[in-house]
């Protein structure tokens, strides 16, 4: 589509170029032969003198202005003259009659002049835009008719903005998207909450005889990544409607006013096309809470009314259905979300294990696979990764397969490309010192074994210290077993001792702090955090809310809703559970340090460990083995 506009909008100019030229050309060609041949203006004196020459051969009287113009010479020597007549000069006439010149007397039509000064004015214009119009006709014909009519690049003409623009909302017609809900992997409630509108569309009319109500808009929530835009096109596929999509930064990006008058115009292309979807993705971009604050955005808040006025406007028994989609709900203007308006909210999540592994196998079917490929054991490496990040997997893993120059994807290709999507490609050029490469590998170490010997289950599923462009210079890869959406206290408690593992095992062995553990530290204390904050875990405030959440999907924390000494007191507590964690750790390492050691060693040598070496080391029965709790 973009590109298709893209070479249309260069064609076009290319034609308003020619066009221009070749009128100019003509102009200066043709018009002087009707208007300006080479006429000399002499005085009347000069007139009065040919005529005593008897040297005029035509004079022509205009009755209006009172201008003569005569000739002198004939043929090739013809000369043109103009003067205006001397007032109340009587003898002129009889002077003229003896020289023999021959004489009219004009009394000018003036419509006709009128007509003829429109014509050469205007006809060149009509003629360029008249041919712009119809070149744009058979550009948007022979490209199958999928786009709407030119838009002059935004007013960028000077066309007077608004007139030859239209929405910009693309068009695309049902059949087009070439999506539907089998393009979507996992997702099944959010598919199941979009059936009815996708039931609505094909049948507008059946919902119409009973009296019911579809809704109008529905409002796709998640986190990026998790496939809002991806359903939303499948909905317009799967009930074969056209979709109209547009940006919610595409309205922004517009001159004063013109945000409003493309929402108006989206509707008013909609409603010709009814059943129909809209779809507006980022529609936080627009329809943020109005308010009072200073950087209130006027232009935005126009917009958004007009969008309030367009979604109230039509009539939704043709069948028009507005979707959105957002992660950032809780900035939107309540005024969207009433009843009648985005009055459905479809939660569109970040995948589960089985979502994972479908979405993966979606996605691989796009290119060619070795045979027998693990994508469960992928699926449970990536806890937390979105579709797209699955979806970018399976492609960095057959980027990797033609760098290896091969012609199908492995299993290792995939495990590498999850390295590479999560932490980051392998940094060839970061060089550790041996003394380095040990530091991290202990930290490493330290991690799996408190994560191992808390609760007993193969806790990593690969261990490495090859640095990452990211700049870690190592992880630990904790997979999860299965899913599970509850997190006991005691849980948490542990994760935040694993996360204090890599420090305390720096502390124990060289006895001093390196830099490495900064990011455990920020995970650790946010952990703990919300243990105090969010959850109602700390001893203290037991099940007190001390927070609001504030951009749930994108991974923001909680404001604070305290007084200042209450503020002082969470900062303690967590950090009293933050140093919990880091006791704990010490100690499993402590009672543990010949495995650490003999595991870090290990890891140095070979630098990238799976969670199986590891385990078989640390519960190899030497007299060394931690005692385990059962799984
Ligand atoms: P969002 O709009 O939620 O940010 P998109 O719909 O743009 O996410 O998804 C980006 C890409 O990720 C899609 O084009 C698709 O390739 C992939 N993707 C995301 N979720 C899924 C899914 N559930 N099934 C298949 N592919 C997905
Ligand atoms: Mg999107
Ligand atoms: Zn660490």
């Amino acid at each position: 589509m973009e590109m298709n506009n893209d070479k249309k909008r260069r064609s076009m100019i290319m034609y308003l170029i020619i066009a221009i030229i070749a009128l100019v050309t003509l102009r200066s060609y043709l018009v002087p032969g009707i208007m300006e041949t080479q006429i000399h203006d002499v005085s009347y004196t000069q007139f009065l003198k040919d005529i005593d020459d008897k040297s005029i051969e035509k004079v022509t009287y205009d009755t209006s202005t009172g201008e003569i113009t005569y000739t002198t010479g004939s043929g090739t020597d013809t000369k043109e003259f103009r003067t205006v007549a001397w007032p109340n000069d009587e003898e002129l006439v009889s002077k003229l009659e003896n020289s023999g010149a021959d004489m009219t007397a004009e009394i000018p039509d003036s419509s006709a002049n009128m007509w003829l000064y429109l014509l050469i004015n205007f006809l060149p214009l009509i003629v360029l835009f008249g041919g712009a119009w119809l070149l744009n006709r058979r550009l948007t014909k022979a490209m199958g008719d999928d786009a709407p009519s030119m838009n002059f690049g935004g007013g960028g003409f000077g066309l007077g903005g608004g007139g030859l623009g239209r929405s910009g909302a693309k068009e695309v017609k049902g059949e087009d998207t070439g999506v539907t809900f089998k393009d979507v992997a996992g997702q099944d409630e959010a598919k199941e909450s979009l059936e009815e509108i996708v039931n609505f569309l094909e049948h507008p009319d059946k919902y119409a005889a009973i009296g019911a109500r579809c809704p109008r808009g529905a409002l796709l929530v998640g986190p990026p990544g998790t496939g809002k835009t991806l359903l939303a096109k499948a909905v317009a596929g799967e009930a074969e409607v056209p979709f109209f999509s547009i940006s919610g930064s595409e309205f922004v990006e517009m001159f004063v006013g013109r945000g409003a008058a493309k929402v108006r115009d989206l509707f008013k292309q909609a409603k010709e096309k009814a059943p129909c979807i809209v779809f507006i993705d980022e529609i936080d971009t627009v329809g943020k809470k109005r308010d009072t604050s200073i950087n209130s955005n006027d232009e935005r808040e126009q917009t958004l009314n007009q969008l309030l006025a367009e979604m109230d406007g039509f009539d939704n028994h043709k069948g028009i259905v507005v979707l959105a989609a957002t992660n950032r709900p809780e900035s939107l203007d309540p005024a969207l979300l009433r009843p009648g308006r985005f009055d459905r909210r479809i939660p569109v999540e970040l995948p589960d294990l089985s979502g994972r592994e479908a979405i993966l196998k979606l996605h691989a079917n796009d290119v060619k696979m070795e045979p027998g490929v693990d994508f469960g054991a992928v699926a449970r490496q990536t806890p937390g990764a979105s579709g797209a990040d699955l979806a970018n997997m399976i492609n960095e893993a057959a980027l990797r397969a033609v760098r290896m120059g091969r012609s199908r994807v492995s299993q290792t290709d995939i495990e590498e490309s999850v390295d590479t999507v999560i932490a980051g490609e392998k940094k060839k050029s970061t060089v550790l010192s041996e003394h380095e490469k040990e530091v991290v590998a202990y930290h490493e170490t330290g991690h799996a074994i408190v994560a191992a010997v808390q609760d007993g289950r193969m806790p990593v599923s690969k261990i490495t210290i090859v640095p990452r462009t990211s700049g870690a210079l190592g992880f630990t890869m904790q997979a999860e077993e299965d899913e599970h959406y509850l997190t006991t206290r005691e849980e948490y408690k542990q994760r935040i001792a694993v996360l204090c593992g890599g420090r305390a095992a720096e502390e124990l062995i060289f006895g001093h702090m390196t830099s490495g553990a900064a990011n455990d530290i920020e995970k650790a204390t946010k952990i703990a955090r919300a243990m105090v904050e969010q959850l109602g875990m700390s001893d203290t405030f037991g099940m007190m809310a001390l927070g609001q959440t504030r951009n749930k999907y994108l991974g923001g924390g909680t404001e604070l809703t305290v007084s200042e000494g209450t503020a002082q007191q969470v900062d303690r507590e967590v950090q009293q559970l933050v140093e919990e964690g880091h006791q704990t750790a010490l100690k499993t390492l402590r009672d543990n340090r010949f495995k650490l050691h003999e595991i870090a060693h290990y890891l140095q040598k070979k630098e990238t460990i799976t969670g199986e070496e590891f385990m078989r080391i640390l519960t190899r029965d030497d007299g060394f083995a931690p005692k385990m709790p059962q799984a």
